[in-house]
């Protein structure tokens, strides 16, 4: 430090660290996840989208074809889906993903799915690119290990009320089992606010980025709960610096059998790649 200089050596956010593999401390520069021809964490800002829940098969191959005619590199969909109710629609198991993966076959994109068990997961290592692990599974700690040991690339999404330090535990957990393919995914809080379904936090993405040389991508789809408000919050995110987006999409969010309010049709979701696009150039980042 020069001296007078107003700099100091100290950490701006000075927290003790529970974590190590997944620590910036442990590994000074952003770790790159490479899945297929994506990479998290370089220079590109990675858009996921795809509906929430895989329907039919019909609807799983319009929404790549999409994808891939905007340059959506991953698709996203669930095939087994941990909902509130019992009564909602719980996905087409491993009939959804054999879907998923034929739609990889035809249309080039990567396909990004969650695990909710031992079970699914096997199924979604064998069938998928990525392996998500939704927020009300963050403190499975059995869950963890397992994903962990399968070496896929896992999403891990923060807990509906995890703290930042719970969150990269989460991540310990995973990188202690040999695997430190792990992207990082901020998808709301819950808050004393009603308005939204949930709040992003959108601080936890400069935070987290500091502690951690992990890729961080935020899902602004389940922060916001309904359409409107997801593409300010996708701009705010890639402003703000995440490495990638994930985003409810749907052919007719009307009729979706899970999260159709919060869910774009495809023309607003190619109007936000072009908006999110152009922050992301300002920034010298490309999508
Ligand atoms: C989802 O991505 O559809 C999902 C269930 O997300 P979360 O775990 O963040 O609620
Ligand atoms: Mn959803």
């Amino acid at each position: 430090m020069r001296v007078g200089s107003t700099e100091t050596a100290e950490p701006v956010v000075s927290v003790r660290k529970p974590y190590k593999l997944v620590s910036r401390d442990f590994h000074p520069d952003d770790s790159v996840i490479q899945v297929g021809n994506v990479a998290f964490g370089g220079n590109k800002v990675i858009v996921m989208s795809g509906p929430c829940a895989v329907e039919s098969r019909e609807q799983v191959m319009q929404s790549a074809e999409f994808m891939q005619r905007i340059g959506v590199p991953v698709l996203r969909g669930g095939a087994y889906k941990p909902r509130t109710s019992p009564y909602s629609f719980q996905g087409m198991r491993v009939e959804g993903l054999k879907i998923l993966a034929e739609a990889r076959e035809r249309y080039g994109v990567l396909i990004v799915t969650e695990a909710v068990d031992h079970e699914s997961l096997a199924n979604v290592a064998e069938w998928a690119d990525i392996v998500q692990i939704g927020a009300r599974n963050m403190q499975n700690f059995e869950l963890l290990k397992a994903a962990g040991q399968t070496g896929k690339p896992v999403l891990l999404k923060r807990g509906l009320a995890a703290t930042i330090d719970e969150w990269l535990m989460a991540a310990e957990y995973i990188a202690a089992n040999g695997n430190m393919n792990i992207i990082l995914c901020e998808r709301g809080i819950r808050t004393y606010e009603t308005k939204t379904r949930n709040t992003l936090d959108i601080s936890a993405v400069p935070v987290v980025k500091q502690l951690s040389h992990l890729p961080v991508v935020i899902d602004p789809s389940h922060a916001a709960g309904q359409w409107q408000w997801v593409a300010p919050l996708a701009r705010a995110g890639v402003a703000a610096g995440v490495d990638g987006l994930i985003i409810e999409a749907h052919p007719n969010p009307a009729e979706a059998l899970s999260d159709g309010p919060q869910s774009l049709n495809f023309r607003h979701l190619e109007e936000l790649m072009g908006e999110v696009g152009l922050i992301a150039q300002a920034l010298g980042r490309d999508l």
